[in-house]
């Protein structure tokens, strides 16, 4: 079983368990436990303990063991890359990427002395000056989604602790794993005890994390049902909260597009990660004429991707995260072609033992039907057909979300129409994945971001801290 890291040491809570999955032959590889509040509170009241003397530690001694942290997961990157395959199915090259984009956060951590610099104001009165100085919060809780269980952990602990506050992670019950690893290697650089503690569990734990007293930020990344509860229960008890959700993204195909160049994007948008990705492409839009153009192209492209365990080269798309979640994808598919969809290319008949699904793509998908909608996860591509492109950034304004769109086009001008119009924080010119590096907020826009500061970027900085002004005169 998987154990919880309060203070140095790993426990075990008795009590109910859940299975961890290996997803492409669905066997039982390990259990989980379900902890509840009195595990929360010896993790947060460790993370209490620490961050005593972490939050005096002098910087540049929490910036050398950031360095430190950052070197030992370069050396276990292919060990950590195997692991994310192993419980969550992707692709080896695809957790590769993932890995890669978690250790540049904590490259990023590592400018804290330059991002937590404080301002001064010199004679703002007379023989008055003022100064700016940052403070870390105290203990601070991460929750991440299974979709990325290396990846976003390092979306949160790293920042947080090299601002000085202590961390509590609950990592995804469905993925665990990654943060095992992570956390036993954060001990391993040097990091004293108490600075990042674990508890795993599902929403037991979350709600305890959410009512402690001692926890003064939230930071979520999963769906956005869930979102919004943390948002309103973390706000509703008086904690910072960041908390980003689902999407729906759009990749809008010009007329001018180059479709050598597009398609392989547009086809690593849509199935890369198997769909279960944040930034997937979901609906693609054709502009105009090239609509028949585009739909062979995807349809020629998506019958060549391979089906199979991530481990195994070749491979394009792994399996899905569970049964369950490939039994209401599958729902998704037949849903949208009940409400007159076409499935052009079909990937439901892929056989087990793992929890497979192909890549299937809708046809004629529009604006109305529900799988244009809501977000499916999963590797299913809806094409739907617009008039102009005003026409196009209206379908996708159309939906709750705001995570990501992208366009594909040759013209400088649609580009930046597209840019203007179109209502999604992460925005996409020529590309599938418009990803922000980790210097940059990962910035979704309405339902799928509760709060004010994004993940990564200067936004982080500024979410684990606190200013203290000081107004001077001698
Ligand atoms: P999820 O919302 O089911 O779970 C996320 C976390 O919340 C887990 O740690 C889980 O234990 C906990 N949780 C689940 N249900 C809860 C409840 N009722 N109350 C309290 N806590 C609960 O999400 P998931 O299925 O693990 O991840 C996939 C989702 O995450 C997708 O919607 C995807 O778009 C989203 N996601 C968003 C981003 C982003 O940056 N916007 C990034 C990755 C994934």
């Amino acid at each position: 079983m998987v154990k919880n890291l309060i203070g140095a040491e790993w426990r075990a809570p008795s009590g109910p368990v859940l299975p961890v999955y290996n997803p492409a032959t669905g066997e039982v590889i390990e259990e989980v436990p379900l902890s509840g509040g009195e595990e929360v509170d010896q993790a947060v009241q460790a993370a209490v303990r620490a961050f005593q003397s972490w939050s005096r530690t002098p910087l540049m001694e929490r910036v050398q063991l950031m360095f430190r942290y950052k070197e030992l997961l370069e050396e276990h990157f292919e060990e950590l890359a195997h692991l994310v395959t192993l419980h969550h199915g992707k692709t080896l090259e695809e957790a590769r990427g993932e890995v890669r984009r978690g250790i540049e956060v904590v490259d990023f951590a590592c400018s804290a002395p330059s991002l937590l610099q404080g301002r001064t104001l010199r004679e703002v009165n007379r023989g008055v000056d003022q100064n700016l100085f940052h403070y870390p919060l105290g203990v601070v809780a991460g929750i991440p989604p299974f979709n990325f269980p290396v990846m976003i952990p390092l979306w949160m602990f790293p920042i947080a602790v090299v601002a000085g506050n202590t961390f509590v992670l609950k990592p995804s019950e469905r993925t665990p794993l990654g943060a095992v690893r992570l956390a036993e290697l954060f001990l391993e650089a040097g990091f004293p005890e108490g600075v990042l503690n674990l508890v795993h569990g599902a929403k037991e734990a979350v709600d305890a994390l959410l009512g402690h007293p001692e926890v003064r930020a939230v930071q979520f990344v999963g769906s956005e049902p869930v979102a919004r509860y943390i948002y309103q229960e973390a706000a509703r008890n008086g904690k910072r909260v960041s908390a980003a959700g689902g999407a729906k993204n759009h990749l809008v195909v010009m007329p001018d597009a180059d479709l050598d160049l597009a398609l392989p994007a547009i086809l690593n948008s849509a199935f890369g990660n198997a769909g279960e990705r944040c930034l997937a492409g979901s609906v693609a839009v054709a502009v105009g004429e090239v609509g028949p153009r585009l739909l062979e192209r995807v349809v020629e492209g998506t019958r060549r991707l391979r089906v199979g365990p991530g481990w195994e080269a070749g491979v394009d798309v792994g399996p899905l995260i569970r049964e369950e979640h490939r039994r209401r994808v599958v729902g998704y598919i037949q849903q949208g072609i009940e409400e007159g969809a076409e499935a052009v290319v079909d990937g439901r008949g892929v056989e087990g033992p793992g929890f497979f699904l192909g890549p299937t793509v809708l046809d004629r998908v529009s604006p109305k039907m529900v799988v244009a909608r809501e977000e499916i996860f999963g590797p299913v591509l809806s094409v739907s057909y617009a008039h102009t492109l005003e026409e196009a950034i209206a379908q996708a304004n159309r939906v709750k979300y705001g995570n990501m769109a992208t366009i594909f086009t040759s013209s400088g001008r649609a580009a930046r129409a597209f840019r203007e119009g179109v209502e999604a924080g992460m925005v996409g010119v020529n590309l599938g994945v418009a990803q922000p590096f980790a210097f940059y907020p990962f910035s979704g826009w309405r339902a799928s971001f509760f709060g004010d500061l994004h993940p990564h970027g200067p936004d982080a900085f500024l979410f684990y801290t606190r200013r203290k002004v000081v107004v001077e005169r001698w």
